[in-house]
């Protein structure tokens, strides 16, 4: 019997090698049904005759196929093999991430058939006569006449119950209808006139079309972008092919489907965490058949089976969000770029604030470089201005000058946006007596005191806890909030400015589903006035009413350890920025401070984004931080510190011979505890990727022999981004 080696969503890294018995047929990419200890387990077949390290005598034999078509086409399968050798990660968890959870669970894919209706042979016998009684049925079976229905079209006209009714009688049948690929029946709205700058985008993605090139499209908040990729799009369309549109966050796609579906006649489909399993196959099934011309999504959107896949975008290429940070920390960007590469196809990375991985890769020349200067419309950039909160009064937190410009902009009636990173009340609870703050018990960090949902919350690990009546420390019940959060802010706002609707926008005011869209149509139908938020505000809105922001409080980003903190902070204060001034009047944004004369912060608001960042890339190559090194983290987590420091300082030993590798560590993550176990990390770095790879491939399988290695929780953390 031939062995072949399947792939199983497990998180385990070791090959899983079966026998493949001789009535058994089966090609690569197909699910199987394997045993696994003692129970059953569903697979992909992977390689055929693979260099087993098993004896033939130890190998069990496959149980059944579960069908003959493969789920993941070859394409899908070498990039999945991919992604496991350089994140270095099982490959079964890699499987996991691509495939829908029914399709892992073993479920057949002809019971996901869609369902078409039809009169019966004597449902046709019939006359208008014999549904006298009933005009529902009526109606229906005239329907029906025309021709058969499937069912979304059926049931958006006709009830349940008729159509019940009649499939009782005979008179209807159901059929199974393959997934047709779509049509495209052109424009259902107008395009715009592009700009110079947005057409040279357009032409140039165009020219593109069935080789494999990334485009690093910069454009200005307000440039749009969303038009470039509107008209690259379009004829895609008329060629029946299919584009992949990645988002960083799942609250932008309501809104994006909607501006793509108001242009095109064609299914546009949301792919996102929210979706129910069947919801999720549904999206898969239709991006395998074609049927799906746009598919709209987060991260592991980039693994959906597209039949003919053209155009890769992803809109906010520098967002955070788009690299996984649990688990299997993939970089999407960066696997969406392989993809591409696969497919032979372009991939358009849109942003006003480019990470300085892809404007390095730009400057390299591996990335096209596309740039929109100015706002589309016409608009001005907004201008800022520095408030020295040295040199003004305060009332809650805002300068005199700040509440001024806002008065005279709402009286004016427009929208006004205040910017604030902080949820809740205030991020802790202090004693007037002994100066004692609230903390996490299991984290080491303070506690955030939420007052509407009367409790003190780590934002860490989760924990909540009563609103204590009492200082920890010397027992007084002089206790008072510290510092301020979003919802301090709300309650000031509304004694500042009573006659105004306020508007919170964060995790806490949208976790309810769907609240975050109608806060949002509120402020694009202009009802909101006062619109205050955390970073949800930041990321890629358009809202056309706001005239003013006014950025609270970001001087804690300004000291940071971390080196990534200033880049992070230019793409902040950038994006918050970007949203005035959208419409018809002028922008300004008042960035409040204690340290007006910073550097990052003058180099900002004086130069803009762009020349930032030029030269916060300089300084990586000067400091040889990424990306003109490699950096791969371990980390390691337990109740025990010690254990933590052991295990990396023994990766350390083992690495230190390697020249072409720099460590550092190991050393106390900066969250030092949470949820009650200590956090350590070792930092590699390398100019040599190549080399970098191979001291880690070397190192993992004797690493996860070592004993220690089973008493910690570790990681490991290709291009981490996150160093906390
Ligand atoms: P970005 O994503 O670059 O911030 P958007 O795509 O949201 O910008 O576009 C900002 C605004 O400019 C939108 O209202 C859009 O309709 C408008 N716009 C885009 N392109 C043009 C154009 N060529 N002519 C006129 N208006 C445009
Ligand atoms: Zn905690
Ligand atoms: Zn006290």
């Amino acid at each position: 019997m031939p062995v072949i080696r399947v792939a199983l969503p497990l998180p385990l890294r070791q090959h899983f090698d079966y026998l493949l018995p001789d009535d058994i047929q089966v090609s690569q990419g197909c699910r199987v049904r394997v045993p696994f200890g003692k129970r059953e387990l569903i697979g992909v077949v992977w390689q055929f005759n693979p260099d087993s390290p098993y004896e033939l005598s130890q190998l069990k034999p496959v149980s059944a196929v579960i069908e003959y078509q493969p789920v993941l086409s070859e394409r899908l399968r070498q990039l999945l093999s991919f992604a496991a050798d350089y994140y270095h990660h099982p490959l079964g968890e890699v499987l996991t991430a691509a495939l829908p959870a029914l399709l892992r669970e073993g479920r057949e894919l002809s019971a996901y058939a869609l369902t078409g209706y039809r009169l019966t042979t004597s449902g046709h016998a019939c006359s208008a006569v014999d549904f006298k009684r009933s005009a529902k049925q009526l109606a229906l079976w005239q329907s029906l006449q025309q021709g058969m229905l499937n069912e979304t079209a059926l049931l958006s006209q006709h009830s349940r119950t008729a159509l019940k009714a009649l499939l009782d009688k005979a008179l209807v049948e159901r059929i199974p209808l393959p997934r047709q690929p779509y049509l495209f029946q052109g424009l259902a709205q107008s395009a715009l006139q592009l700009t110079v700058d947005q057409a040279l985008a357009v032409t140039a993605v165009q020219q593109a079309q069935g080789r494999f090139r990334t485009f690093l499209l910069e454009g200005v908040t307000g440039s749009g972008k969303t038009e470039v990729y509107l008209q690259c799009i379009a004829p895609l369309l008329e060629r029946g092919e299919q584009v992949l549109l990645l988002l960083p966050e799942i609250g932008l796609t309501p809104q994006t489907l909607q501006r793509f579906t108001q242009r095109f006649n064609v299914p546009v489909l949301a792919w996102h965490s929210n979706l129910s399993d069947g919801e999720r196959l549904n999206c898969w099934l239709n991006a395998a058949s074609g049927s799906a011309a746009i598919v709209i999504g987060t991260r592991s959107a980039l693994f959906l089976p597209f039949k003919k896949l053209s155009l890769i975008i992803i809109d906010e290429e520098h967002d955070l969000s788009l690299k996984q940070q649990e688990g299997f920390r993939y970089h999407a960007r960066d696997l969406a770029i392989k993809r591409a590469a696969l497919e032979n196809c372009p991939i358009l990375l849109g942003t006003a604030t480019p990470s300085l991985e892809s404007l390095y890769n730009a400057q390299q020349g591996r990335f096209s470089h596309l740039l929109l200067n100015n706002r589309a419309g016409g608009q001005a950039m907004p201008a800022f201005e520095l408030i020295n909160l040295k040199q003004q009064q305060l009332q809650f937190g805002l300068a005199d000058s700040s509440i001024r410009q806002i008065r005279q902009q709402l009286s004016l009636g427009k929208q006004v946006m205040l910017f604030l990173n902080r949820r809740g009340f205030a991020p802790a609870l202090s004693c007037q007596e002994c100066g004692w703050l609230t903390e996490c018990r299991r984290c080491s960090a303070f506690t955030t005191y939420h007052k509407h949902s009367k409790q003190l919350l780590c934002h860490h690990c989760g924990a909540s806890r009563p609103i204590p009546k009492q200082c920890g420390h010397c027992g007084s019940s002089r206790l008072a909030p510290v510092g301020q959060g979003t919802e301090q802010l709300e309650e000031h706002l509304q004694q500042l400015f009573p006659n105004t609707p306020v508007t919170r926008l964060d995790r806490d005011s949208t976790r309810r589903k769907g609240a975050l869209g109608a806060l949002l149509e509120d402020i694009n139908q202009a009802g909101a006035r006062l619109i205050l938020g955390t970073q949800m505000l930041a990321k890629g809105h358009h809202f056309p009413f706001v005239t003013l922001v006014v950025i609270v409080d970001v001087d804690g980003a300004l000291y940071s350890a971390d080196f990534r903190a200033p880049e992070q902070l230019g793409q902040l204060l950038t994006q918050v920025a970007g949203r005035a001034g959208r419409g018809h009047d002028k922008g300004k944004v008042l960035l409040q401070t204690q340290h007006p004369e910073h550097a990052l912060l003058q180099d900002i608001i004086q130069n803009g984004y762009a020349s930032f960042a030029r030269s916060a890339l300089l300084e990586r190559q000067q400091t040889a931080l990424p990306p003109y090194q490699h950096l791969a983290l371990f980390r390691a987590e337990a109740l025990q510190s010690e254990l933590c420091q052991q295990w990396l300082q023994a990766i350390a030993d083992a690495l230190r011979p390697d020249p072409t590798l720099q460590l550092m560590g190991p050393l106390l993550s900066p969250l030092e505890r949470k949820a009650g176990k200590y956090r350590w990390q070792l930092h590699l770095y390398s100019r040599q990727r190549t080399a970098l790879h191979h001291a880690i491939q070397q190192l993992l399988p004797e690493l996860t022999r070592w004993p220690l290695s089973r008493k910690i929780k570790w990681q490991l953390d290709i291009d981490a981004l996150d160093l906390s």
